[in-house]
C-alpha cells in the first residue's frame, strides 16, 4: 500500500513540475517548408547553346593545386579557343596571379557560373545561372576541389543564390574566406578582373590584390562542422544544467530566446523557449518551463553579471526578459550583431544567418522555421511589429533544434569576435549605447490616439476630394479621350505621358533610376507644373496627404495602449550613425510646417509632464574642426560674434553683414544651405550657383529690391555671370579661407587610398570601396552622432542612480527628446549642459571647441509640435 502511495505522490509531484511544454512531441512538421526555388533547369530551358561556337565549355586546366575559379560567362575569344580566361580580362587574372607564383592552367582549374556565350557579351540571365549552376557543382565533387575562387557577381550569384535569401551584390561577399560545409571548400568571393580594368579606383584594385594573395596563401584545414545540440524537453532535466551554470559561471554563456514576436508589448506574447550555450561543441535547447524553480534559476543567471552573456541583438533578449519575465539582464560581454558591424561596416552583413554562413559556413538550417517566425497568425497585421508569429505552432523538436543552433553560432561568433573587440572604443560606445536605446525603446513615446484617428478620417476624406478633383480634371478628361481609358494618376509612366506627350509641357529633369532617360516626376517638377496645370498642385497635395497617412497608420499600428516603441538600431549604417524602424521616428516630416504639425501634435509627454528636446547646435561643423583643425573654422565655432554664413551670404550677395541680418530668412539661409553646407558634402559650384539663381529669382530683399535686380546693379548680368562669381568664391572658400581644411580633406584621401579604409576619432573604422565624399563625410557624421550617443549613455546613467522620473524617449537626428516631470526641469538642463558640454571634454580631448546645446520645451501636458525656444532665466516656463 505503502508503495501505491509513494508511486502515486512522485506521479503527482511530476505532474505539478511538468510545465505547458512538457509533452513530447511525436508529430512531424505540418506547415509546408519554404524553400528558395531550387528547381533544376536543364540546358535546353537556358537556350544561350544555340548562338555560340564552344557550348557547354568545359573544365580546363590541370588543377595541381585544387583551386578552381569561377568566372561569368565566356567571351569572345574564349568562345572561339574553348578555353576560359583568355581574353583581356582573363590576361588581368593571370598577371595578378603570377604576382603570387600561381599559373592559371597548370595549378588551377577554370569555369564559368554560365558555360555558353551570352550574346554581345551581355550579363547572364539568373535563369541562365540556374541553368548552368550542375556544372561547377559537379567539378568540385569530381575533381576533388579544395578551393574556389568565386570571381564577380555573376559566380556569386551562381554560388550562393538558391542558397542564401538575399544574396546581394559582390560587395557583401567580398573579403570573406568561407568554410562551406555543403560542399567541403573554402570559398574566397573576389571582383571579376574586368571590373578592375573598367575601374580606375585603386582602392578596388588593392583589395582584388590582397583578397587573391590571401586565398592563394591560407592553408587552414578545412573545419569540418559538427554540430551537437541537445533538446530538453523536461523541466527535471533542465534543473540540474542550469543549477550547474548558476554553480560553475561559465566564462561566456550565449542565449537565445524564440518568442511569439519581435516586440514583446502586446498582451499574450510569450517566450518559447530557450537556449544555451557555453561550449563550441554543445548547445542546448529547452522549452521555457512554467516551473517556479526553473524560472527562478534562470532569473539568477540572468542577474548574476559575473556569469558574462552574449547574444546576436541583446536588444531583443533584454527587452522580451524585462516585459515578460520582470526584471534586468546584468553581465552582457558582446552582442554579436553589435560587434558584426563595428568589424565591417557594410550593409547587409549582419544577420546571425549570413554570419554563420561566412565564418563558419554553415547555411539555411533556418529554412524550415521561416514559415513559423515570418508568418503572421490570422487576423494580426502582418507589417505590424506587434503581431504574433506561427512560432508556437511550430514542431517542439524543430522549434528547439532551430534554437540551439542559434545560441550555438553566437557562442561560436562570440568566441571570434572577443578577442578583435578587445580595446576597441568604438564598440564599447554601441555595447553601451544599444543598452540605453534598450531602456528608451521600452518607454517608448506616448500618443494621443484619439486625435490620430480623427485626423486620418478628415485627411481620408480630403483625400477623396483630391481624387475626385484629379479624375474630373480637364487633363484627366483629354487623356481619356486619347487613350479611350481613365487615368491611372498613381503611375508615374502615364503622368509622364500626359504631362510631356499629350500636354507636350516641357521635362526639366531627368530621372537616373532604372533604366533610360526619364523625365522625373517628383515634387520639383510638379511644383514647375502647377503655373501650368491645375493638377499638378492637386497631385503634390495628394502624395503628400498619403505620407501623412501612411505615417499616422504606422503609428497606429505601432501602438499599444497609447505608446509606440520605436526601435532604434546600431547597426545598420555605414557611417555608424542609428537607425530607426517600426515606425521610423527619425523621418517626420520636418521642413513642410503643416506635415510638422499633424504628426508632431499628437506626440504628448506622460500625464503632469512636458517634453524637452535639446538638439547639439551646429555639431557637423563643430565635428569637422576635430579633424581638420583649421584655424578659420575653429574661430568661428569658438566665437558666438562670428557667423559664417552672414558672412558668405555678404560675398555671395554682395550685401553688408547688416543687410544679410536683415534679410536673415533669405540670403543667409541660401549661403547656408545652397552653398556653405553642400560644399562641406562635396557638391561643387554649378549646382550651388543653380539653386541660389533659382531661390534669388524669387526673392525680395527687405529695401524693397528684388535681389536679381541687386544683383544686376553689382555687375551680374545674367546666370552665367553669376555662375562664374559663385565658382570664384569657391575657390575663395577652399584655398584661401579654409586652407587647412583643404589639406586634410587631401590627406584623408591619399591615407584612405594607401590603407583602404579611414578611421573615426571616436574608435570605428570605414572601409573601402568609397566615394571620395563618403570618405569625408562618414567621419564628421558618424562622430557628431557619437557625441549625442554618449551623452545619452551618461544621461541615462545618471537617471538610473538617481531614480529620475524624467526619461529620455528618443533620438532624433542631432536631437535628444525627454519626457520631462517638471519639478527636474532644472535639475535635467543642469545635468545635460554640464555632460553634453563639458564632461564630454575631458572624455574626449580633441574636441576643440565649445559644444552648444539648444533646448525647445513644451507645455506641461503640450505636445511635440508646440515646442518653444527655452532661454536660461529669461521666463519662468512652467
Ligand atoms: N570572363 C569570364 O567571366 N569568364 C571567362 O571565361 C572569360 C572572361
Amino acid at each position: 500500500m505503502l508503495c501505491v502511495v509513494l508511486a502515486l505522490l512522485t506521479f503527482l509531484k511530476k505532474i505539478k513540475m511538468k510545465g505547458f511544454f512538457d509533452i513530447k512531441p511525436k508529430q512531424k512538421p505540418t506547415a509546408p517548408r519554404r524553400v528558395l526555388p531550387s528547381k533544376t533547369l536543364s540546358c535546353a530551358e537556358c537556350g544561350l547553346i544555340k548562338g555560340c561556337i564552344h557550348p557547354k565549355m568545359e573544365v580546363t586546366g590541370e588543377g595541381r593545386k585544387k583551386v578552381l575559379f569561377i568566372g561569368e560567362a565566356p567571351g569572345e575569344k574564349e568562345d572561339q579557343k574553348g578555353v576560359q580566361f583568355i581574353g583581356p580580362a582573363g590576361k588581368e587574372l593571370r598577371y595578378y596571379l603570377e604576382e603570387n607564383g600561381f599559373d592559371l592552367d597548370r595549378d588551377g582549374y577554370k569555369i564559368n557560373a554560365v558555360n555558353c556565350r551570352p550574346p554581345e557579351n551581355r550579363t547572364p540571365t539568373t535563369l541562365e545561372i540556374n541553368a548552368c549552376r550542375k556544372r561547377w557543382k559537379n567539378a568540385i565533387k569530381t575533381l576533388e576541389i579544395e578551393k574556389v575562387i568565386l570571381l564577380g557577381g555573376v559566380a556569386c550569384e551562381s554560388f550562393f543564390g538558391q542558397r542564401i535569401e538575399d544574396s546581394g551584390t559582390i560587395g557583401k561577399w567580398i573579403k570573406w574566406k568561407i568554410p562551406d560545409q555543403d560542399y567541403g571548400v573554402w570559398v574566397y568571393p573576389n571582383y571579376h578582373p574586368s571590373y578592375l580594368l573598367h575601374n580606375k579606383d585603386e582602392v578596388i584594385k588593392d583589395i582584388f590584390k590582397t583578397n587573391l594573395q590571401k586565398a592563394l596563401n591560407h592553408s587552414v584545414p578545412f573545419p569540418k562542422h559538427e554540430e551537437n545540440i541537445h533538446c530538453i524537453y523536461d523541466v527535471e532535466k533542465a534543473i540540474p544544467l542550469l543549477e550547474r551554470i548558476s554553480r560553475k559561471r561559465p566564462r561566456l554563456l550565449a542565449f537565445d530566446y524564440e518568442a511569439t514576436g519581435i516586440k514583446p508589448h502586446c498582451k499574450g506574447h510569450k517566450i518559447l523557449s530557450l537556449s544555451l550555450c557555453f561550449s563550441e561543441d554543445k548547445a542546448y535547447a529547452m522549452p521555457l518551463f512554467e516551473n517556479g524553480f526553473f524560472l527562478d534559476l534562470w532569473q539568477d543567471i540572468l542577474e548574476d553579471p559575473q556569469i558574462k552573456k552574449t547574444a546576436h541583438n541583446m536588444k531583443f533578449e533584454s527587452t522580451w526578459t524585462r516585459e515578460l519575465l520582470g526584471y534586468d539582464i546584468r553581465g552582457w560581454a558582446i552582442d554579436t550583431m553589435i560587434s558584426s558591424h563595428v568589424l565591417d561596416n557594410r550593409s547587409g552583413i549582419t544577420s546571425l544567418k549570413f554570419q554563420s554562413y561566412v565564418n563558419f559556413g554553415i547555411v539555411g538550417y533556418e529554412k524550415e522555421m521561416d514559415f513559423f517566425k515570418k508568418g503572421t497568425k490570422p487576423g494580426e497585421d502582418p507589417k505590424s511589429a506587434n503581431k504574433f508569429n506561427r512560432m508556437d505552432e511550430a514542431p517542439l523538436d524543430k522549434l528547439l533544434l532551430y534554437n540551439g543552433r542559434d545560441s550555438l553560432y553566437e557562442f561560436k561568433l562570440a568566441k571570434k569576435h572577443l578577442p578583435l573587440i578587445k580595446n576597441n572604443e568604438g564598440y564599447k560606445l554601441f555595447h553601451n549605447g544599444i543598452l540605453s536605446f534598450d531602456r528608451m525603446e521600452d518607454i517608448g513615446w506616448l500618443i494621443d490616439e484619439g486625435y490620430y484617428e480623427k485626423v486620418k478620417n478628415k485627411m481620408n476624406s480630403s483625400q477623396e476630394q483630391l481624387e475626385n478633383s484629379i479624375s474630373t480634371s480637364k487633363e484627366a478628361m483629354l487623356w481619356k479621350k486619347k487613350k479611350r481609358t481613365p487615368l491611372n494618376f498613381n503611375s508615374t509612366p502615364q503622368l509622364r505621358e500626359l504631362f510631356f506627350e499629350i500636354l507636350d509641357f516641357k521635362s526639366t529633369k531627368k530621372t537616373n533610376k532604372g533604366k533610360g532617360d526619364n523625365a522625373a516626376m517628383d515634387k520639383e517638377v510638379l511644383t514647375q507644373l502647377s503655373t501650368k496645370s491645375k493638377i499638378a498642385k492637386s497631385l503634390i497635395e495628394l502624395k503628400k496627404n498619403k505620407v501623412l497617412v501612411d505615417k499616422i497608420k504606422a503609428y497606429q499600428r505601432e501602438s499599444v495602449n497609447g505608446i509606440i516603441h520605436p526601435s532604434y538600431n546600431l547597426h545598420i549604417p555605414a557611417t555608424f550613425r542609428s537607425s530607426c524602424n517600426n515606425p521610423n521616428q527619425q523621418n517626420n516630416p520636418k521642413r513642410d510646417e503643416e506635415s510638422r504639425k499633424i504628426i508632431r501634435s499628437g506626440i504628448i509627454p506622460r500625464k503632469g509632464h512636458l517634453l524637452v528636446a535639446r538638439d547639439f547646435k551646429g555639431v557637423e561643423v563643430s565635428t569637422g574642426c576635430f579633424y581638420h583643425k583649421d584655424p578659420v573654422m575653429i574661430d568661428y565655432c569658438s566665437d558666438s560674434s562670428k557667423d559664417m554664413h552672414r558672412d558668405q551670404a555678404s560675398k555671395l550677395f554682395f550685401l553688408s553683414n547688416e543687410e544679410v541680418m536683415e534679410n536673415k530668412k533669405t540670403v543667409r539661409h541660401f549661403a547656408k544651405n545652397m552653398f556653405v553646407f553642400p560644399q562641406f558634402y562635396g557638391d561643387y559650384y554649378e549646382s550651388c550657383a543653380k539653386s541660389m539663381w533659382e531661390a534669388a529669382d524669387e526673392t525680395v530683399l527687405k529695401s524693397g529690391i528684388p535681389l536679381i535686380q541687386h544683383l544686376e546693379d553689382n555687375g551680374i548680368r545674367d546666370y552665367f555671370d553669376f555662375e562664374d562669381h559663385v565658382k570664384a568664391e569657391e575657390n575663395y572658400f577652399w584655398n584661401k579661407k579654409f586652407k587647412k581644411y583643404t589639406q586634410w580633406k587631401e590627406d584623408t584621401l591619399d591615407e584612405y587610398y594607401c590603407n583602404g579604409y579611414t578611421d573615426l576619432l571616436t574608435g570605428f573604422r570605414c572601409w573601402g570601396p568609397m566615394k571620395k565624399n563618403e570618405v569625408i563625410n562618414y567621419r564628421v557624421q558618424g562622430t557628431a552622432f557619437h557625441l549625442l550617443l554618449w551623452s545619452i549613455i551618461e544621461i541615462e546613467k545618471e537617471f538610473i542612480l538617481g531614480k529620475w522620473n524624467t526619461k529620455i524617449i528618443g533620438q532624433i537626428h542631432d536631437d535628444v527628446l525627454f519626457d520631462v516631470n517638471p519639478e527636474e526641469f532644472e535639475d535635467l538642463i543642469k545635468l545635460t549642459d554640464e555632460i553634453e558640454t563639458k564632461k564630454i571634454r575631458k572624455h574626449w580631448d580633441w574636441i576643440n571647441v565649445p559644444l552648444g546645446v539648444e533646448t525647445e520645451i513644451s507645455n506641461v501636458n503640450g505636445n511635440w509640435y508646440k515646442m518653444e525656444e527655452y532661454k536660461e532665466k529669461s521666463k519662468n516656463y512652467l
